[in-house]
């Protein structure tokens, strides 16, 4: 329902209003070809978690997609602040899109370029304690989406409609498979677990660069968690001991049903719990 945004203050281009009174023009190529990069922010006690790296995800999108980056770091972290401030929620997740502005309709970039600036914060729940003690179930799919997921565009369709699919077979999450190996879930990072050792793909142009991911990797590092950082086949998806979804408004989860089937005994296993625990430690409540 829009009318329950009616409290949340949006940003556009300099202004504040309430989300759903913020207007584009139908010529955005945001709307129109889907133009634009795009980061979730977690806060975490009014506070950002991990925006340093977040901003260079961000500069990396717009090189990749030949777009100027509209602010400093210094003016996104103040514009982030701000876009927190005025909300009363302790947890909040930031999401803020930049698209190459309005423009005759032509593929070619514009002259002149009048980005989009758009933010928009939600209060961040913690999933729900259910899914965290059963799990959650996913399903393999094949990657639909172009080579160059290492960006964080807007262009989402084929994620959009690969989610649908996990929706639709009563999953929560798709886990994508290219050319038979693990790449990544539609909206997270996917890692698996196998005889007690942390299997993670590398960060190349097929998966988006994960935070999330990188926080998980860096505590199991410091859990002296065994990693193994290599392409992971479809056959070893499917017989992992534990699958685990990272993302920056998820955090960490197991997935405990694959394609309908146990994922070995069904239950949460102990690298999830372990990375769970830390992860929450990590947190800066
Ligand atoms: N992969 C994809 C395709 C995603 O959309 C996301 C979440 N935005 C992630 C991975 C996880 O990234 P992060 O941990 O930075 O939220």
């Amino acid at each position: 329902m829009l009318s329950e945004l009616s409290g949340f203050t949006g940003y556009l281009n300099g202004e504040y209003a309430p989300v759903n009174d913020l207007k584009i023009s139908v010529l955005d190529r945001g709307f129109i070809f889907g133009d634009g990069v795009y980061e979730v922010i977690p806060i975490y006690s009014r506070k950002p978690f991990h925006l340093e790296n977040h901003l260079i995800r961000l500069q990396n999108s717009l090189d990749g997609i030949r777009l100027s980056n509209p602010h400093t770091n210094s003016e996104w972290r103040d514009l982030i602040q701000k876009m927190i401030n005025l909300h009363p929620w302790e947890d909040q997740y930031v999401y803020l899109q930049i698209t190459r502005g309005v423009a005759r309709r032509d593929h070619g970039f514009p002259k002149e370029t009048t980005h989009t600036v758009f933010m928009m914060t939600n209060p961040w729940t913690a999933p729900a304690a259910e899914l965290l003690t059963n799990g959650v179930a996913a399903v393999t799919a094949e990657d639909q989406r172009w080579l160059r997921c290492h960006l964080k565009t807007t262009a989402l369709l084929a994620n959009v409609l690969m989610r649908q699919y996990a929706i639709d077979h009563g999953a929560v999450e798709v886990i994508l498979l290219r050319d038979g190996f693990m790449t990544e879930g539609s909206a997270s990072n996917i890692l698996g677990v196998k005889n007690g050792v942390l299997l993670a793909p590398p960060k190349d142009n097929l998966i988006l660069p994960g935070i999330t991911y990188d926080v998980i990797l860096k505590l199991a590092e410091e859990e002296h968690i065994p990693l193994e950082i290599r392409n992971i086949s479809e056959n070893e998806v499917l017989n992992a001991d534990e699958l685990l979804l990272t993302s920056s408004t998820k955090e960490i989860m197991p997935i405990t049903r694959l394609n309908d089937k146990p994922v070995a005994n069904g239950k949460p296993g102990p690298i999830f719990h372990q990375l769970y625990k830390a992860y929450q430690l990590a947190k800066p409540y």
